[in-house]
């Protein structure tokens, strides 16, 4: 039997940086699968189709959706992004931890369906910090950049839906936290069962199947 991974979804206000964390502990830990989302939102410059996002047209999402393709989807400043179902059960079922990065609305359906996951909420750490990060990106409008600021502070009060908090003060150091609960979860103690029928170089404590969604 293997064991399925860890769901691990790191998410919270616009603007707190997610998108960075989530590049550093893939560099800590390249083990872990990223879920890539389908979105309807244009390439910013960088991007490539399948790496940041699968990007598709409203037709295109739209088919997904009436063929149930999302774990979850939610509509995000006139956008829609999606989560492809099949690629995180066919990780997790490989026993894979996955990592989702998606906004509040999203992570709080996954909740509901896959409660055992770990849902990490990340906050800038002022709000000077905020607004510079939300203006600094330099590719959206200034009426796209006061709603962003906006609602980023609506949402902080998600915060306690979610398992752990982390500020993104410095990158590295809040990546280091999220791979520390990452670490701290799978050490777990409902995590395992005893194996007391283990042969002499058996280990003697096996990770229990959680997956229950
Ligand atoms: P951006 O357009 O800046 O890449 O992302 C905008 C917002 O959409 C971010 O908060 C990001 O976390 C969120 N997002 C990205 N992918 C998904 C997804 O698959 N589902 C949901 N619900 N939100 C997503």
């Amino acid at each position: 039997m293997t064991v399925p991974g860890l769901l691990i979804v790191i998410s919270g206000p616009s603007g707190t940086g997610k998108g960075s964390i989530c590049r550093c502990l893939l560099k800590r830990r390249p083990d872990i699968f990223l879920s890539v989302s389908a979105t309807t939102r244009l390439p910013r410059a960088g991007e490539t189709n399948g790496k940041e996002y699968h990007f598709k047209d409203k037709t295109e999402f739209e088919a997904m959706l009436a063929q149930d393709e999302f774990l979850e989807w939610a509509s995000v400043y006139d956008n829609y992004y999606g989560t492809p179902r099949t690629p995180v059960d066919s990780a997790l079922a490989q026993g894979r931890d996955v990592l989702l990065e998606i906004d509040i609305k999203g992570a709080l359906k996954v909740k509901q369906k896959a409660p055992e996951g770990i849902y990490i909420f990340l906050v800038p750490p002022s709000m000077e910090v905020l607004r510079t990060r939300i203006t600094g990106r330099g590719t959206d409008s200034m009426e796209v950049i006061s709603k962003r600021l906006g609602k980023s502070m609506e949402e902080l009060s998600y915060l306690y839906e979610y398992n752990y908090v982390v500020v993104n003060d410095v990158l590295e150091e809040a990546a280091a936290k999220v791979e520390s609960i990452i670490i701290a979860e799978k050490s777990r103690t409902h995590r395992y069962r005893i194996q007391s029928n283990a042969g002499p170089e058996e280990p003697l404590l096996v990770e229990k199947d959680l997956k229950n969604w």
